[in-house]
């Protein structure tokens, strides 16, 4: 019987709608050749939310994703929704599915497709063949902590946030990531601020404690400082690393920018039971909306991720990046990953473009 994969698509604001069909397309004809069917529900979430339905994530936005298998999201909000109240603004339709749906580890592959090594600000060969996965905390720590707020103080303002994390949430997230770490190359770096922070002492004890039960994986700690350095320095050395909230948002973006271009960056945030929100790393890119200019492959590759971690289907999650590095290999470029121009062999194209000649390498794989 022909297994229905069931996705909502969430393609959100500005150039959202451009590179959400496009990656909807390409994971259509990667699963074909797995032999599945995708039944895909489109719904509104971010500013076109506000504008149709009366708020950033309307209640069958919710429920269409909980009928899913996973959800993939372009990008929200837009300078037109700038001016409206914190809580009618468009992140806040993204950061109610994290919350509603309890999408508590967010991964962020730093991945350098080959082709790709001179648009790094790092020398080539200290990025090439680049490939760590950054697993977040992500509805705890100090962006969540109480007490929060600006109070009164001996007559002065003080402003107060809470870095806390429970036992549980410490577990869950470190198991992800030793999970991840058995099926990569066996070493996980653990980030925190020990020497400093008493939360994050326990967060240390924790993932300790459970390393007896992952013997395939070898488990390391870093003080946050000197895993931003050692992003920088060295970042080969490593694999998957893993962190709370505030350091993961941080070190995500450092580890990101390695491998040179906003446009080529998936992420990936799951929840305890295999549902997961699939999204580019980029926002919704008002300035080049509209103008077929936009680059399709982080989100293309965030489907790639959808295959492997909600779907059980790697086959089809390597299928989609092959593609991804063939049309590199073949010189075809958007014009964020153009680089310095005058390379021989490199082409700029457009988004659609882009999506087609994806199509056709999937296709030619067949
Ligand atoms: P941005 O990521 O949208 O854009 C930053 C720069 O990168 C722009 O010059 C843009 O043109 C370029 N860029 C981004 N994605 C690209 C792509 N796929 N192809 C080619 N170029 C690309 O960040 P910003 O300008 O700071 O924010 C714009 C809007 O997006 C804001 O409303 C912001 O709140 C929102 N935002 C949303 C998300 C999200 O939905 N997850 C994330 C970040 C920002």
């Amino acid at each position: 019987m022909t297994r229905v994969i069931k996705v909502t698509a969430l393609p959100g604001d500005g150039i959202g709608p451009e590179v959400v069909p496009i990656a909807i397309a390409v994971l259509r004809t990667a699963l074909a050749q797995d032999g599945a069917a995708l039944e895909v529900r489109e719904a509104l979430v971010g500013g076109c939310a506000i504008d149709q339905a009366g708020g950033p994530l309307p209640e069958e936005t919710l429920a269409a994703c909980r009928a899913a298998d996973a959800a993939l999201l372009g990008a929200v909000g837009g300078p037109q929704w700038e001016d409206r109240p914190m809580d009618q603004r468009p992140e806040k339709g993204l950061l109610g599915l994290r919350s509603n749906l309890e999408l508590f580890a967010n991964l962020r592959p730093a991945l350098l497709f080959p082709p790709l090594a001179q648009a790094s600000s790092l020398k080539p060969e200290l990025v090439s063949g680049l490939d760590i996965l950054i697993v977040r905390e992500l509805t705890g720590g100090i962006y969540f902590g109480e007490p929060r707020g600006i109070f009164f103080e001996d007559n002065e303002r003080v402003g107060v946030n809470t870095y806390k994390y429970a036992e549980h949430e410490i577990e869950r997230i470190a198991r992800v990531a030793f999970d991840l770490a058995a099926k990569r190359q066996g070493r996980l770096c653990s980030v925190d601020k020990a020497n400093v922070l008493e939360a994050t002492d326990l967060w240390r004890e924790v993932v300790s404690g459970l390393a007896d039960e992952y013997p395939q994986v070898a488990l390391s700690h870093m003080y946050v400082d000197n895993a931003g350095m050692q992003l920088v320095r060295a970042p080969k050395q490593f694999d998957v690393m893993v962190t709370g909230n505030m350091f993961g948002d941080i070190l995500s973006d450092v580890a990101a920018m390695l491998t040179g271009s906003l446009g080529m960056l998936p992420s990936a945030s799951l929840a305890a039971d295999g549902f997961g929100l699939y999204e580019p790393v980029h926002g919704s890119a008002p300035d080049i909306a509209g103008q077929d200019a936009a680059n399709p492959l982080a989100t293309v590759l965030s489907a790639a991720m959808m295959c492997r971690y909600s779907l059980g289907l790697p086959a089809a999650a390597a299928r989609i990046e092959g593609a991804v590095d063939g049309v590199l290999r073949r010189g075809l470029r958007t014009a964020d990953i153009l680089g310095g121009g005058g390379q021989d062999g490199v082409e700029q194209i457009g988004t659609k473009a882009m999506g087609e000649a994806l199509l056709a390498e999937i296709e030619s794989g067949a």
